[in-house]
């Protein structure tokens, strides 16, 4: 359960426990998409400050596979990284192949040697035990948008039904069961038809679930129907003390305006793939560090910033790493990012308490606009 310790509006400010560790929200979990993330290694982000980052289930269960991550201790062991880590159930992954599914579960073939797999919720569940997570996501059914109505009521349907087997294998396998205390979240599918996404929602409010993501959504529709459902799943949830989580959203100005309707977790590779593309970003919005301008300028990526990059490098230098294709350039922009992403997710926290989230959203969409918008 959430402790709210400050409101603005519907944006709040809070703390829960997973599996002992405690989560501060709101907060953006860094992607470790196959146990790190790219380029950096768990002491970064620890450093950086980071509380919970996110593995991914599908790639982790192919490559190295669940029982050798469970054998070397865990994503979190593994990886040497001491905090939380969220895993995701693999469906998303999964359902983007255009995988077959039935009521039973989901096949597919991996993408490293096109062997075939089948996730079922309570499988998803049991990988998910086995790499460690200290947050499992319940295997959902990820539908495109646009989709036709009948294939959204489908899908969330399913997922609601999918979501009372993983309740049942979760409980009877891995809550109270051993060392490991994880929690385990259901995910609220829908799409972008408003009733559909109450009704999930009420569904998945009723359930014993520790946490509430709403899922299928920054899929490429815009920015107005994302906060739209945003709205109608907040609008479902009252005073529900578990903490809310809108899965795959990264981009500074979406995150929070949904900070502001009352969401508290947020993941997405975006920050780290745009720096690897030599993007980073800054109080002024973003910076090419390729530019040619670049080239000459002694000072950092951005001026006040304590990370690794910008506290020993100047922009010439990181440029000319990209230009050599050294892969330093990667690690110090994506450290960079991170850095700036965990001080954006400060920053709301310290606005809500003050009761000026509002400010803080002008101010960042007044730094990113004219950018269009920043998609994963
Ligand atoms: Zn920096």
């Amino acid at each position: 359960m959430l402790t709210v310790t400050a409101r603005d509006g519907n944006g709040r400010v809070g703390f829960f426990q997973a599996n002992g560790k405690t989560i501060h929200v709101p907060c953006f979990m860094p992607v470790g998409t196959r146990g790190g993330v790219k380029s950096l290694s768990g002491s970064d982000l620890t450093s950086l400050g980071f509380e919970v980052m996110l593995a991914n289930t599908y790639h982790l269960m192919l490559r190295p596979g669940a029982q050798i991550v469970k054998d070397l201790g865990g994503v979190g062991s593994f990886g040497r990284w001491p905090r939380a880590v969220l895993t995701d159930s693999g469906g998303y992954q999964v359902f983007s192949l255009k995988s077959s599914y039935s009521a039973h579960g989901v096949h597919f073939k991996s993408v490293y040697d096109g062997s075939r797999h089948e996730l079922t919720p309570e499988r998803a569940c049991e990988i998910q035990l086995m790499l460690g997570s200290d947050i499992q996501m319940a295997l959902d059914v990820c539908s495109e948008l646009p989709s036709d109505p009948g294939t959204l009521r489908g899908a969330a349907e399913l997922s609601v039904a999918w979501g009372d087997r993983a309740l049942r294998f979760f409980h009877a396998t891995s809550r109270d069961h051993g060392e490991s205390n994880p929690l385990l979240f259901g995910i609220v599918q829908g799409g972008d038809d408003s009733d559909l996404r109450a009704w999930a929602t009420r569904q998945t409010r009723a359930r014993a679930f520790d946490g509430l993501a709403i899922g299928g959504l920054s899929v490429g529709e815009p920015r107005q129907v994302m906060t739209n459902m945003i709205e109608v799943v907040v609008g479902q949830l009252d005073f529900d003390p578990r903490p809310r989580y809108l899965m795959g959203v990264g981009d500074p100005v979406g995150i929070l305006e949904a900070v502001s309707r009352g969401i508290d977790m947020f993941d997405c590779v975006l920050p780290t793939r745009l720096a690897r593309h030599g993007t980073v970003l800054t109080d002024l919005g973003k910076v090419h560090l390729k530019a040619r301008d670049n080239g000459s300028r002694d000072d950092p990526m951005e001026e006040g910033c304590t990370c690794e990059g910008c506290a020993n490098c100047s922009r010439g230098y990181i440029r000319h790493l990209f230009n050599v294709g050294d892969p330093t350039a990667l690690r110090l922009a994506s450290i960079h990012n991170l850095a700036w992403m965990y001080r954006l997710m400060t920053r709301a926290r310290y606005a809500i308490e003050a009761g000026s989230l509002t400010g803080l959203i002008s101010q960042v969409k007044g730094a990113f606009e004219g950018e269009g918008r920043l998609d994963c």
